[in-house]
């Protein structure tokens, strides 16, 4: 829940991202088998389907920390294959499950870190634009202790504040609330919420289903490595098609 009014990214300028008949498979294992993606520039895609069906496998195909075997991926129609991975990487902010901040530096320090080491900020202009973020977060009474003084759900949106100092056109969250107590999901859903607001471009992996219907332009569901159905919330929660579909929404609604 951020308090502030500082907007959380700079997303004047959103791209669209496309993936387009991804393939990967580990040995034999053929977790993806063709999946299509259309990102819209500024819109939230919200992937859902059951565990160990390609969801976290998708987005690290989309930025290539898995190259993928098939398929091609395109940022504002341009494939970015041929282009050097890190700077796909650098594009694209991801937020996990596991936020991952360093226990012994500061929160501000841990935001700051990222744009002084790959943007090239002096130390006072990382620390000044740590400061700017974590106020975005409604965070920055907190910027100079340690992480582990703060609740699982301000370390995750220290953790956003951090991806988006970088900033990213578009972010990745996977399953950034299922490591917090229930009472805490709220907080990180709605910061999620508002960047989507705010038009940056999304993918966001998630079992948070009221969320998937109330923030997501479009969702996409995965099973064995496919995509099953894919629509607007409207069509996918209110009048699912498959089988399958029906059978996970029945499990998890
Ligand atoms: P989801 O996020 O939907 O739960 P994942 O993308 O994590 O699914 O996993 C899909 C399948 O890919 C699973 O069968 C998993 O075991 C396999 N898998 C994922 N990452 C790797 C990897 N690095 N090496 C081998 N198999 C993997
Ligand atoms: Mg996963």
């Amino acid at each position: 829940m951020s308090t502030s009014t500082t907007p959380l990214a700079a997303t004047d300028a959103a791209v669209s991202l496309t993936g387009k008949d991804l393939h990967l498979a580990f040995g034999d294992n053929k977790v993806l088998q063709g999946v299509d993606i259309q990102v819209d520039a500024g819109t939230t895609t919200t992937v859902i389907g059951p565990s160990g069906s390609g969801k976290s496998t998708l987005l690290r195909v989309l930025n290539r920390l898995h190259e993928p075997q098939q398929g091609d991926i395109l940022i504002d129609g341009r494939s970015v294959l041929g282009d050097n991975p890190d700077e796909l990487r650098r594009r694209i902010g991801m937020v996990f499950q596991q936020f991952n901040l360093f226990p012994h530096k500061t929160v501000a320090q841990n935001v700051a870190l990222a744009p002084q080491k790959l943007r090239g900020l002096s130390k006072d202009e990382a620390y000044a634009l740590a400061l700017e973020q974590l106020d975005a977060v409604g965070l920055k009474h907190k910027a100079d202790v340690r992480p582990s003084t703060l609740s699982g759900g301000q370390q995750q949106r220290v953790a956003i504040a951090r991806a988006l100092a970088m900033r990213p056109q578009i972010m990745f969250f996977d399953e950034a609330t299922s490591a917090l107590d229930p009472e805490l999901v709220k907080g990180v859903l709605s910061l999620m919420a508002e960047l989507s607001k705010e038009g940056m471009t999304m993918v966001v992996v998630t079992h948070e289903m009221g969320y998937a219907r109330d923030v997501s332009d479009n969702v996409l569901f995965m099973d064995e490595g496919k995509v099953v159905e894919t629509g607007t919330p409207e069509k996918l929660f209110n009048a699912a098609e498959s089988e399958r579909l029906q059978t996970f929404l029945s499990q998890v609604l």
